[in-house]
C-alpha cells in the first residue's frame, strides 16, 4: 500500500527523509536509506556532479542504501594535504596515491594521513559494501582524458556495442554480470582477476573480494545516458 509519505516521495517533495552522514576517519559521505534491498550505490568523487544528481533523484523510487560524497571536489583535503578517495581502499594504494599528490609531504604529515586511511577502512567497508550476493553499483563521470579505451588491456572481458561514445561504459567485476551487461546496447568490461599491482581503487578491492560492483561511468554532463544506463543496469541486473 503506498502510503502519503510514498506519494510524497515520488512527486519529489519529501525526497529523502532517511539521510544522514557517515564519518569515519578522513572521509564523509551522506547517506540515503530507502526502504529495504541488498542494493549499495556509491557516489564518490564529489566534483562528478551529473552523478550526484542522477544518484540522488534515482534514490527517490530505488530501495538500498546509497553513499554520497560529502565534498565539491575530487579529492578529499586535510591540513594543506590531499587524497583521492577511489584510491584509498587498501594501504599500498592509499600510499602511493598519497606520495604522488603531496610531493613534498613530511614524513610526520604521510603517517598522519596513511594511519588515519587504514585505522578506518574496514568500518567505512562494512558500511558501504552490500550484503552477500547483493550489488554494489558506483556512479562516475569523465572529462576528455579518460573513456573505455583506457580500460581494455587490463581487462577480462570486453564489449564495446557503443564504440562511437566511449566515454560512456560498464565496468563489473562479476562474469554473470558482464554476461547481461554485454546484451545492453552499452560498452562494457570485465575486470575479474587479481591486478598485479593494486591501486587501491573500489573496483579492485571489490575483484579481489568477490563483491559484485559495476561502474558506470559517463561523460560528465549528460545526464540522460547516465539515467538510461543505470535504468537499464536495475531492470536486468539480478537483486
Ligand atoms: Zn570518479
Amino acid at each position: 500500500m503506498q502510503t502519503r509519505r510514498d506519494a510524497l516521495r515520488s512527486l519529489g517533495i519529501l525526497p529523502f527523509l532517511k539521510s544522514k552522514v557517515l564519518h569515519s576517519g578522513l572521509l564523509q559521505f551522506s547517506v540515503i536509506r530507502h526502504g529495504s534491498s541488498t542494493r549499495r550505490y556509491l557516489h564518490i568523487h564529489g566534483n562528478e556532479a551529473t552523478a550526484r544528481e542522477v544518484l540522488t533523484e534515482h534514490m527517490a523510487t530505488q530501495s538500498g542504501v546509497a553513499f554520497l560524497a560529502n565534498n565539491q571536489q575530487r579529492n578529499f583535503a586535510m591540513g594543506g594535504m590531499e587524497f583521492d578517495p577511489n584510491r584509498v581502499w587498501s594501504h599500498l594504494g592509499a600510499s602511493a596515491n598519497i606520495r604522488k599528490l603531496n610531493p613534498r609531504i613530511s614524513e610526520a604529515g604521510f603517517l598522519y594521513l596513511i594511519e588515519e586511511l587504514d585505522q578506518h577502512r574496514e568500518k567505512l567497508l562494512k558500511a558501504i559494501l552490500p550484503p552477500k550476493n547483493g550489488l554494489l553499483i558506483a556512479l562516475h563521470n569523465n572529462g576528455q582524458g579518460y573513456s573505455v579505451q583506457d580500460e581494455i588491456a587490463i581487462s577480462d572481458r570486453t564489449s564495446l556495442a557503443d564504440a562511437a561514445n566511449p566515454h560512456e561504459f560498464f565496468l563489473c567485476t562479476d562474469p554473470q554480470d558482464y554476461q547481461i551487461l554485454a546484451g545492453s546496447p552499452f560498452n562494457v568490461v570485465l575486470q575479474n582477476k587479481v591486478p598485479p599491482t593494486d591501486d587501491g581503487s573500489f573496483s579492485r578491492l571489490a575483484a579481489n573480494s568477490g563483491v559484485r560492483y559495476v561502474n558506470l561511468e559517463v561523460a560528465l554532463g549528460n545526464k540522460p545516458r547516465q539515467v538510461e544506463m543505470l535504468n537499464w543496469a536495475e531492470k536486468n541486473l539480478p537483486i
